[in-house]
């Protein structure tokens, strides 16, 4: 199994002063017993990376394109991300799902350029309130890995993130059986499309993650780490999440 993971999705937030959290997150983990990543906006990206040059933050993206170049005014590709040493990028997000129309298809396509550039994709994937209600969690949730899922995925080329819809920003989570029957559905599912490698991708749990639920979420079976939003923006909120992952 790959080490565990927390990562830090700071949406449109940030200018350059935030990044004196790279520093005092560093302090604060010391050398944890799992991954921790930032993925700032883009256009923090690059003095993001300089300074966590030698420390345990890595830096991520949020987003990239499909393609590897063109007239896609607005956009960057997987390899521009990598080229200055971005180490993952959000895919799928459902943000972005949301407001852009990306389809499962289309994040597909992002995940499998993000791996192509050697970027690891954090793919998300997640539920409405309404399909939570009406029992359709679980079906939608698998059809959403099945569509997106790039095929040539390896243990430690993809990182999945199941983040409920309703629970994002809101305060609210599922209970533990609830994210334990997804997790598990989806570790089963791996191991289905991708074989022994299956076993070894990283299921990533997001959706108002706090300090004070972190821990009974990081003891769920197939729960490998978090992707925190608004807990990730200070190393006040986010450091005790880490910490409680290195701990379990
Ligand atoms: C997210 O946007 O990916 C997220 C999990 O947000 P929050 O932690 O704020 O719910």
């Amino acid at each position: 199994m790959q080490h565990k993971l927390a990562a830090g999705n700071w949406k449109m937030n940030g200018k350059l002063q935030s990044l004196d959290m790279i520093e005092s997150l560093g302090k604060a983990v010391g050398t944890p017993g799992c991954e921790v990543a930032l993925c700032p906006p883009a256009h923090l990206l690059i003095p993001a990376i300089d300074r966590a040059a030698g420390g345990p933050v890595a830096v991520g993206a949020q987003n990239c394109h499909s393609a590897s170049n063109g007239a896609f005014t607005g956009d960057i590709a997987a390899d521009m991300l990598r080229d200055v040493g971005a180490r993952f990028v959000i895919v799928g997000h459902s943000e972005r799902r949301a407001a852009y129309g990306e389809t499962d298809a289309d994040v597909q396509a992002k995940a499998v350029a993000a791996q192509n550039a050697g970027l690891v994709p954090i793919l998300c994937l997640g539920e409405t309130l309404e399909q939570r209600e009406t029992g359709q969690a679980l079906p939608v949730i698998r059809s959403q890995l099945q569509n997106a899922l790039p095929a040539a995925s390896k243990g430690e080329t993809l990182v999945i993130a199941y983040e409920p819809i309703w629970a994002i920003g809101t305060g609210k989570i599922p209970t533990m059986e609830e994210i334990a029957e997804v997790h598990s559905a989806l570790r089963g599912d791996l191991v289905t499309h991708l074989g022994a490698a299956g076993t070894d991708v990283r299921i990533l749990y997001g959706g108002s993650v706090k300090a004070g639920n972190a821990a009974d979420i990081f003891a769920i079976d197939h729960v490998n780490g978090a992707l925190v939003g608004g807990a990730s923006l200070t190393t006040e909120d986010f450091a005790p999440i880490v910490n409680a992952l290195s701990d379990t």
